[in-house]
């Protein structure tokens, strides 16, 4: 097994993030952990780009089609309809829409245990549930019932790898070799040695 140092995560600035000025405040918050930053960019992606990115797991519709009847279930709210599938097929529509809305900044951070320290620092999906001191807790309110009913994807400013096989996918689709840079920084010796 690698070292745990060495493992990498994804995380995406959604065209939110960029449009309301915190890039830098995001990027902060990896940085003073001690993560590395090792591949950092900026698009606009097109959407079938987005389209490949959610749909690596053949599960990630349902799962996200089930969540979303659940919480409207629990909060007594009416969708218009109750087929998993067809729910999850309306979020990635208005996902797609969304990311492709216009920049995004995509990056590669590695460190210790780096996709479990990155979610944990990012929160929850749901902004109104996140965590105060979390990113999606502190910058962004929003909820599942008022973007369905608004009609539009939920403002939660990034994207990050959910878990260790998702990062080893989504890298490879967002970044190529030669942008991954391999180099060494001064407080690795302090953080790891
Ligand atoms: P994440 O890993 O925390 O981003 O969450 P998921 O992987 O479950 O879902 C990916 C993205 O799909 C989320 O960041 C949201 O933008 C969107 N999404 C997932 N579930 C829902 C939902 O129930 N309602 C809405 N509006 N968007 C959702
Ligand atoms: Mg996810």
């Amino acid at each position: 097994m690698t070292h745990p140092k060495y493992e990498k995560t994804l995380v995406v600035l959604k065209p939110d993030a960029v449009q309301r000025s915190l890039i830098g405040e995001i990027i902060k918050r990896f940085e003073r952990v001690g993560l590395k930053l090792v591949g950092i960019k900026m698009f606009v992606p097109d959407s079938v780009f987005i389209e490949k990115h959610y749909t690596f797991d053949p599960e990630w519709k349902r799962k996200a089609g089930e969540k979303r009847i659940k919480d409207f279930l629990e909060k007594g709210k009416e969708l218009s309809s109750n087929d998993p599938i067809e729910v999850g097929d309306q979020i990635l529509t208005s996902l797609k829409g969304y990311l492709a809305s216009g920049p995004v900044v995509a990056m590669i951070w590695q460190g210790a245990h780096a996709v479990e320290v990155v979610r944990k620092l990012v929160g929850s999906t749901e902004p109104r549930s996140s965590d105060v001191g979390t990113i999606r807790g502190d910058y962004v309110i929003d909820s599942y019932v008022m973007s369905a009913d608004d009609n539009r994807a939920i403002r939660n400013l990034v994207h990050a790898s959910g878990n260790l096989e998702e990062a080893i996918q989504e890298i490879p689709h967002w970044f190529s070799k030669e942008e991954i840079i391999d180099y060494r920084l001064a407080q690795e010796a302090i953080i790891y040695e």
